[in-house]
């Protein structure tokens, strides 16, 4: 059974908790450097990218982060978790960093207080034809797709909602809301193939 955690610093952590156990994962909350060290795959919940990157400073664990990621670890992302692994941040608060891994830059509550939240269908290819049910809540967009990553959905005017790039994935969007799991379940798709591959190395 893969163990995934919750980086469970600030956010809506329980959601993301119960999906993962939903799916038969080990779920745990991550909140210290050697919970990290034992989880297969990671999930950034959504809540408020500029107070995650003060406590992952605060407790310890930015370092941490950043190593893991660069090792492979994957990691899902939604919504502040989107903010928090990209490279680049159009329109951070004074000071704000971000962990990075994917190459995109990301716009904080890029729909304005006209649209606070919204949802939407969504067509997601690589989850299959049924498309996805995206709840929007202060979302951030991805202003620009580097050369590294690639776009996984889109709004129907084009602007970029899902990236992915080697382990990483994330969403703009609330998954873990609507009860779709198809996102979860590629990340333990990622685990699974990470654990295939250190399988075969040793
Ligand atoms: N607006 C938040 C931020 O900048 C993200 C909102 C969310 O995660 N639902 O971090």
């Amino acid at each position: 059974v893969p163990r995934i955690g919750v980086l469970a610093l600030q956010g809506d952590v329980r959601e993301h908790l119960a999906v993962l156990t939903r799916l038969g994962a080990a779920a745990v909350p991550v909140r210290r450097p050697d919970e990290l060290a034992a989880v297969d795959g990671l999930v950034i919940p959504g809540g408020e990218s500029s107070v995650m990157d003060k406590l992952t400073r605060l407790f310890g664990m930015r370092e941490p982060l950043r190593e893991a990621i660069a090792a492979g670890l994957p990691v899902y992302g939604t919504c502040a978790g989107l903010i928090m692994l990209a490279d680049r941040l159009a329109d951070g608060i004074s000071g704000q960093q971000t962990l990075g891994g994917l190459d995109i830059t990301a716009r904080r509550n890029a729909f304005g207080s006209q649209l606070d939240s919204f949802e939407t269908d969504l067509a997601v290819p690589d989850l299959g034809p049924e498309p996805v049910h995206a709840v929007f809540i202060r979302a951030p967009l991805v202003d620009e797709v580097g050369m590294g990553a690639r776009a996984l959905a889109t709004l129907a005017d084009g602007r970029v909602v899902a990236v992915a790039q080697g382990a990483l994935i994330a969403t703009s969007f609330h998954p873990e809301v609507t009860g779709d799991t198809r996102f979860h379940e590629l990340l333990l798709t990622r685990v699974a193939e990470r654990a295939g591959r250190t399988a075969a190395a040793s």
